[in-house]
Formats: structure tokens, sequence, C-alpha cells
């Protein structure tokens, strides 16, 4: 006897599948979410929180720009808030390499009609008082910005459970039974739940979820670290990005402050994967005593790690399948909190309609029809030495 039936069954209570889970309870689909831990558990709650227009990554822009007008009037939409500030982005350049990242992050800007701002080091320390002598240029976006990761989530579960979604916590997805060429239903730790149309959203194990239903999703693990200061006035609201780093200041005063390179890490399919911290969150330390020189002695009192997937192009995958009919496969890579809102959108879309109304024509599953299954041994032991893991 199945213990539930749904329009749509969601897998995964982080915040791509609250997000979308929220958008088709308010389009009036009967929706469940099945989370193996708590809400926001993994990478969600774990986030840096940053937000951004995501110009470096073509594909990306039509998702983020969406997903940035969605932040903006997130919290009446959601009725519940999630500290989202929208006081702009700046990127820094504290070496000549990094004036490079910069300049070209300011191009691609303007090759999306998006308008920024070149700073000098006099204005980037207005700005951002305790600024490093050795910021050399600045890039200011505008349109950025950051929330709280813990508070949106629970934002989009609360605003679920007010329109009557219903959200399986500590309840594992275990199996799915495929009928048809159609998932007909996904069995859970509490028993069997029949799905219309299931949406897999979880996160690392979207992958594992794909083998089930005989789908390659080339999304690897990854693990990602942050760490906290102990509380300062207040400095700055902006996001603030330069010499590896991406950060914010929270509302109650503590520089949140991550950065790469990522190691690839291994998950199950129901447990809780492990994610301790390195000697990785010394050198973030180190980093950010150099960015904010003025930031150097305040104790560090908290870091943790969560675990992101990354796809061969480091591109999140939005995509209705052929086959299975009835699956819609969500992954977020490493920067899926900005995007979230606008995430959750365009996989309702693709129930509702069978398409997106936002342009994620460029994150379909079938570009990576040549990848094989091998392609993370390939690439080394971290999926992007390039890539400074700015958000
Ligand atoms: C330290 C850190 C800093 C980051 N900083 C930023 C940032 O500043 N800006 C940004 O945009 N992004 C950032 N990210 C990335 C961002 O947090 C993630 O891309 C995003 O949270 C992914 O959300 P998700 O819902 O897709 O996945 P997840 O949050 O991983 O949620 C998936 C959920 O599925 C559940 N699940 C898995 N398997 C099963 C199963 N078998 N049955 C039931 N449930 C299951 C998991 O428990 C999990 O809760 C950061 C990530 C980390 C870890």
């Amino acid at each position: 006897m199945p213990v539930d039936s749904a329009d749509v069954v969601i897998i995964g209570g982080g915040v791509s599948g609250l997000s979308s889970a929220y958008f088709l309870a308010k389009a009036g689909k009967d929706v469940v979410v099945v989370e193996k831990g708590t809400v926001g558990s993994e990478a969600s709650g774990r986030s840096g929180g940053m937000i951004s227009e995501r110009v470096g990554e073509s594909p990306l822009v039509p998702l983020a720009v969406e997903s940035l007008n969605i932040w903006a009037g997130l919290d009446d939409e959601l009725g519940y808030p999630t500290e989202f500030t929208h006081h702009g982005r700046l990127q820094v350049a504290v070496t000549e390499e990094q004036m490079d990242e910069v300049f070209s992050e300011r191009d691609a800007a303007f090759a999306h009609g998006i308008n920024v701002d070149q700073l000098d080091p006099s204005e980037m320390r207005d700005m951002i008082p305790g600024l490093s002598e050795k910021a050399l240029v600045g890039v200011f976006f505008p349109n950025g910005g950051h929330a709280n990761p813990q508070r949106t989530v629970q934002a989009f579960a609360w605003a679920l459970q007010d329109m009557k979604g219903r959200l399986y916590q500590n309840t594992a997805v275990t199996g799915m039974k495929v009928a048809d060429g159609r998932v007909s239903s996904v069995e859970t730790s509490a028993g069997t739940i029949e799905a219309e149309t299931v949406v897999a959203a979880a996160g690392p194990q979207t992958a594992l979820l794909a083998e089930m239903v005989d789908v390659h999703v080339p999304a690897a693990p990854a693990r990602v670290e942050m760490l906290a200061t102990a509380p300062l006035e207040p400095l700055f609201k902006i996001a603030l990005v330069g010499n590896g780093l991406y950060g914010r200041q929270a509302a109650r005063g503590n520089l949140l402050f991550g950065g790469g390179p990522h190691e690839w890490a291994d998950v199950g399919l129901t447990t809780d994967p492990d994610k301790p911290n390195t000697p990785l969150i010394r050198n973030i330390a180190r980093r950010l005593a150099e960015l904010l020189p003025g930031a150097a002695d305040v104790p560090v009192i908290r870091s943790w790690a969560g675990v992101v997937e990354q796809c061969p192009d480091y591109l999140p995958i939005i995509d209705f399948l052929d086959s299975p009919s009835n699956y819609v496969v969500v992954t977020a890579s490493a920067h899926g909190f900005g995007l979230a809102p606008a995430t959750g959108k365009a996989a309702s879309d693709l129930v509702l309609h069978g398409e997106s109304s936002i342009d994620i024509s460029g994150l379909g599953l079938r570009r990576f029809d040549n990848v094989g299954t091998g392609w993370r041994d390939e690439r080394g032991w971290i999926p992007a030495p390039e890539q400074p893991a700015a958000h």
C-alpha cells in the first residue's frame, strides 16, 4: 500500500528542490518533498549565500538575471525573511594576475548588456573599510547581493507548507519503480509514494538516483569549505569577491568567507556524506587576512564544509528527460544558492508546460552525450584548479 501519492514528488529538500516545490504548489499542483535529513541540512544550509549575475558563464546569465529579479521580491512572495540584501557585489584584484580576472568579468558583463563600474583603490576602500592597500582595481556589480541560506531554505519550506505542500523529512529515497517508460512510484524509508512526475533535486546524490532509472548524469561530488570570524561592527553590506575568496558580512557582524580549490568527495545514496574541514581553512584565513588586513586579528570562530555536485563544464543541469518521460533532473553545480529561485521556476515550468519561460537551453543533459563515466578521474584530484570558486 502506498503511504502517499502526489502530482509531483520532489527528491531533495535543499533550496533547489524546495524552490521547485514552492512554484509547483503555487501553480496548484499537489506536491510532496522527500528529504533524507532536514531541510537545508546539506549544501543549501552551508552555503556562502552569495548571489550574482554569473556573467562569466554565458548559458547561466538568463537564469541568474531572472533569479535576481525573483530575489528582489522573495520575502514578500514567501511571507518569510531571507535576509536578502541588494547592495551590489564588488570583485577586487590584489595581484596583477587577478586584474585579468576582474577585467574579464567586466568585459563579460558589458557583453551581456549588464552595467558595471570600474573602481580605483580609493573608491574601493570607501566601500570596504579595512580593504588591503594592495587592492589594485575592482569592478562593482550594482545588482549583486547575498542572503541567509538557512533562513532562505526555511522560508521556502514554510511557504510550501502554507500551500499544503507535504514535506517528508528524515525520509530517504531508496529506489524507483519504472513502468512503461515512466517512474510510477518512489520507494522511501517511510514507504512507497506514487508520483505523476518526479523532480530529482538531490544535490550530489542526483547522479546516483539517475543510475536507478538508467540515466547517466555526469555530476560528481566535491567539497566546499567556509569559515566565520567573530562578529565585528558593521563594515560593509555588499558581496565581496577577491584574492580567490567570496564572502559577506552577516547580519550579526561575522565575516563569512569561502574559497577553492574544491576537492572531489564521495557520497552514498542515503547516508550523510563526510564533510570534514581540511588545511584549506588555514589558507582561506590567510587569504582573508591579506584581503582585509583590518580584520586580520579577528578570531576565526567556526568553519565548515559542504558537498556540491560539479558537472564537466561546472554548469547546472535543468532538464525534463525523454526517458523516463516524467523525470526532471535539477543539479545546481557549486553556485546553486543564488540561482535557486529561478531554478525552481524553470523546473516548475518544465513540469507544468514542458518548457521553461527562462532560457535554460544551455543547461540540458544532452550536452553531455559524449561524456563517459570516467570523466571525473580524468580531471585529476580537484575539479577546477583554475577556478577561484568566486560566486
Ligand atoms: C560551503 C559552501 C558555500 C557555498 N557558497 C555558495 C554561494 O555563496 N553562492 C551560491 O550560489 N552557491 C553556493 N554554494 C553552492 C550552493 O549551496 C548549492 O549549489 C545549493 O545549495 C544546492 O542546492 P540543492 O538544493 O540543489 O542541493 P542540496 O542543498 O545538496 O540539497 C539536496 C538535498 O537532497 C537530499 N538527498 C540526497 N539524497 C537523498 C535521498 N536519497 N533521499 C532523500 N533526500 C536526499 C540531501 O539530504 C539534500 O538536503 C555553496 C556551497 C557550499 C557547500
